[in-house]
């Protein structure tokens, strides 16, 4: 019997591999007939990279990203509101990555064909449903080539995202995604370093803003790194969300022009705009937290779980995360029911609540203080917002999102093989 994960995203694949270390046979179930690099950037907190250098990948992120040493919010006239070191700048003894997203997912699958095997991921394999019985789980499946096939497994782990069909079958009449009118566009332009060559910055207001960070080096021929940018505008949310679809490629005319004068001497928010390549467009959803993530032998995990605004950059750090606290939970009680409520008593109170605090805009909350004092335009900021204010407020953030500095430099292996 086997572990079957529906999804070879970042949570399953992670899975996967968190299967292969612990000796527990698996198999990822993925809906589309191909994987390749889709997306763009994303930031892997320091939690999640001790993970995925506890599975071996010490020495392959440099090639697909950047270890981040700098966070940094700045007000509308480009002016700083605070800024933080990072990663093992900050005293983590792991850093902190800012990597092309579809690259992170290329090398776990990579890694899950030479560890496992060709046939450890099925492509063109979209779970549609499952039955949970006291000794098996079946997932449904529909194949690319229309037919309707049961895979059996001794339990189910369901990594398939934003919109999982698992947890559409477990909650039936969860709402859709939630949207509270903001809309991302995501784009990377080969630009020239900015700030600290390691820095993520994001610049502007609650209803405006432009997030930014390099997610490679800087390449030693042309003096340009990839920089990874974000477009945020708000919206009335009685107009409508576009479409959740993560690939969803727009013309830059839908949003540029509110950035026309967005030109401050360290960063050209039009220039690195016009110079990219494709812009996919995105609103920024989440789900209302459930009750429970566990049905039997089957559990949510990753976005299907607690699917959250990106504000913290904890989405692809938390699916990692729990890809590993699910296999000390497999280690520990075994493949069956045990395992999944473990996991879940460990895991959904705080993530819910994360989920709810990242509604509220997490970390970028700040701007939204400082938007309230002084209409976001400001000579001093200590004259706006106290030093001790606000890192009280990052201090909180990273306690409830898993990355406290001591904490996780304290906390012992998630999985110890001795
Ligand atoms: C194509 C794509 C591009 C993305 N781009 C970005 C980005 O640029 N920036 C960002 O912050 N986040 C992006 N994300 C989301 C980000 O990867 C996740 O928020 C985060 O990594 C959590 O990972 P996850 O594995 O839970 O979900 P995901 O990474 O979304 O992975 C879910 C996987 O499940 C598969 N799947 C879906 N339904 C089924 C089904 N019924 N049966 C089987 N398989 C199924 C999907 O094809 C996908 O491979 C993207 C996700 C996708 C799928």
């Amino acid at each position: 019997m086997t572990v079957l994960i529906a999804g070879g995203g970042i949570a399953g694949l992670t899975m996967a591999l968190t299967c292969h270390e612990i000796g527990a046979p698996a198999v990822v179930l993925e809906s589309v007939r191909e994987l390749a690099p889709l997306g763009v950037g994303i930031n892997l907190q320091p939690n999640a990279i001790r993970e995925l250098f506890d599975l071996g990948f010490e020495d392959d992120l440099d090639a697909i990203g950047i270890e981040a040493r700098e966070w940094a919010l700045v007000g509308r006239s480009g002016n700083d509101v605070w800024s933080e070191p990072r990663g093992r700048e900050a005293g983590y003894r792991w850093p902190q990555y800012s990597v092309h997203r579809g690259e992170l997912q290329m090398l776990l699958y990579r890694a899950v064909v030479d560890r496992m095997g060709p046939d450890a991921v099925r492509t063109a394999h979209r779970v549609v449903g499952y039955t949970s019985l006291d000794d098996r789980v079946v997932a449904h499946v529909d194949t690319r080539d229309g037919a309707h096939i049961d895979v059996e497994g001794d339990i189910l782990i369901a990594a398939d995202g934003l919109h999982s069909a698992v947890r559409q079958q477990m909650h039936p009449d969860q709402p859709p995604p939630q949207w509270g009118g903001q809309v991302l566009w995501r784009g990377a332009t080969p630009g020239i370093p900015i700030r600290s060559g390691a820095s993520f910055t994001l610049v502007g207001s609650m209803d405006q803003r432009f997030v930014h960070y390099p997610i490679s080096a800087v390449d030693p021929q042309t003096g340009l790194q990839l920089q990874n940018w974000i477009a945020e505008l708000t919206f009335d949310t009685a107009d409508g969300a576009p479409s959740s679809d993560w690939n969803a490629q727009v013309d830059i005319d839908k949003f540029l022009p509110a950035f026309a004068d967005w030109n401050f001497d360290w960063l050209d928010i039009p220039a690195l705009v016009e110079g990219a390549p494709a812009v996919w467009e995105f609103p920024m959803v989440d789900r209302d937290p459930v009750d429970r993530w566990v049905d039997g032998r089957v559990c949510l995990v990753g976005d299907a779980a607690h699917v959250m605004y990106p504000v913290g950059s904890n989405g692809a750090s938390q699916a990692i995360v729990d890809a590993r606290v699910m296999g000390a939970k497999l280690r520990s009680h075994g493949l069956c029911e045990a395992a999944l409520s473990a996991f879940e008593r460990d895991l959904l109170e705080d993530m819910s609540a994360l989920v709810l605090r990242n509604r509220g805009h997490g970390p970028v909350g700040i701007l939204g203080l400082v938007d309230e004092r002084c209409g976001g335009i400001f000579d001093n900021i200590d004259d706006v917002i106290p030093r001790a204010e606000v890192e009280a407020y990052m201090a909180n953030y990273k306690a409830a999102a898993g990355f406290a500095i001591e904490a996780l430099n304290a906390a012992p292996p998630t999985i110890d093989l001795g």
